[in-house]
């Protein structure tokens, strides 16, 4: 029995934390694709119902608000936890510090327990920041990173390493299946247009014509992975035997400054580029080495950047519109 039916389903019902985000609403949308019943839970702190409104009439989906910081109860059989609750924008966790550290924390704690409890598979969604400011080139996964705990940065930084080690020690201890997926910059539609990273504050510039923010010199670099290439790549995961971390993301790199001359030329605006003063602790450089991924999930992005960029720009263009 679980909360689909009374009757103990062959199917697959997984938990998404954090499922009205960004990414957890994409990665619902991909496990009722596979045949999985889907429960999203949110406290909609950062997240918003706009991006699973077109779940509501699904059957196999469930919405419950709730703030994962406490104690999560659910009835019946649950095969996949999924937890990918958290602020996840710099903007964001700057002004919600202490729910950052909490849902980090407390929340992994709590996903961790439900999924002892169900005896279902844990996966947790970890990130390049905890590789910091890197002194390593690309980043490897057995990098240990450059972070600094008590910059405005760390409280997501923090949380998440925090989240790895606490993911691993009920691996260890309580011998619960787990993976750990460390995700690098992903963009695409669903976005919050001012969740303040660049390729949302790009883009709603440009459609704005609005002048582009570079921040710092804009030579710092990142490497974009469209959303559809990511959630694959954590669905292979899911059903992987790795309990180690994998890195998921697209190793094209680019700076700051040629991102914003891509997105001026594609959107035909006639903004240019307004240097800003750097935030404190920006990594200078973010690329994943992808080879794990490719080694023991035979993954790799498909979505090249001309193409996901236009996808995510047609995604914007009319909330700007609607704005003007
Ligand atoms: N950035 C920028 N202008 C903006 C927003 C961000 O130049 O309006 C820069 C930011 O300083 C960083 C990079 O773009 O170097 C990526 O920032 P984002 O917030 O998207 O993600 P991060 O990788 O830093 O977590």
């Amino acid at each position: 029995m679980n909360v689909f039916s009374s009757q103990r389903s062959s199917r697959k019902t997984s938990v998404v934390t954090g499922g009205a985000g960004f990414l957890g609403s994409h990665l619902s949308d991909r496990l009722l694709a596979a045949g999985h019943q889907v429960i999203a839970i949110d406290n909609l702190l950062t997240g918003n119902l706009r991006n699973i409104e077109h779940l509501f009439g699904n059957t196999d989906f469930r919405f419950i608000e709730h703030d994962v910081t406490n104690f999560i109860y659910l009835p019946g059989d649950i095969d996949y936890v999924f937890h990918f609750a958290s602020p996840a924008s710099p903007i964001d966790y700057l002004e919600f510090p202490i729910p950052t550290l909490k849902v980090g924390a407390l929340g992994t704690h709590n996903a961790l327990g439900l999924a002892k409890a169900k005896g279902a598979t844990y996966l947790i969604a970890s990130t390049s920041e905890v590789y910091g400011d890197p002194l390593v080139h690309p980043q490897k996964e057995d990098y240990w990173g450059n972070v600094n705990p008590i910059g405005p940065r760390g409280v997501y930084d923090e949380a998440k390493r925090f989240a790895e080690a606490m993911t691993m020690a009920y691996h260890r201890y309580h011998r619960l299946d787990t993976k750990i997926v460390r995700i690098f910059n992903t963009y695409g539609p669903r976005m919050r247009l001012d969740d303040g990273r660049v390729v949302p504050a790009f883009i709603g510039q440009a459609l704005a014509n609005e002048p582009l923010t570079v921040f710092g010199d804009g030579s710092q670099t990142r490497s974009f992975c469209y959303v559809t290439d990511l959630v694959e790549g954590i669905f292979r995961l899911s059903t992987s035997d790795t309990h180690a971390p994998v890195n998921i993301g697209n190793p094209s790199e680019m700076s700051i400054r040629d991102f914003g001359e891509a997105i001026i030329k594609r959107t035909e605006t006639s903004s240019r580029l307004e240097f800003k003063s750097l935030p404190v602790d920006d990594p200078r450089v973010r690329q994943p080495d992808i080879a794990l991924a490719r080694k023991l999930l035979d993954w790799e992005p498909l979505v090249d950047f001309e193409t996901g960029i236009g996808k995510t720009i047609d995604y914007f263009r009319p909330f700007i519109e609607s704005a003007g």
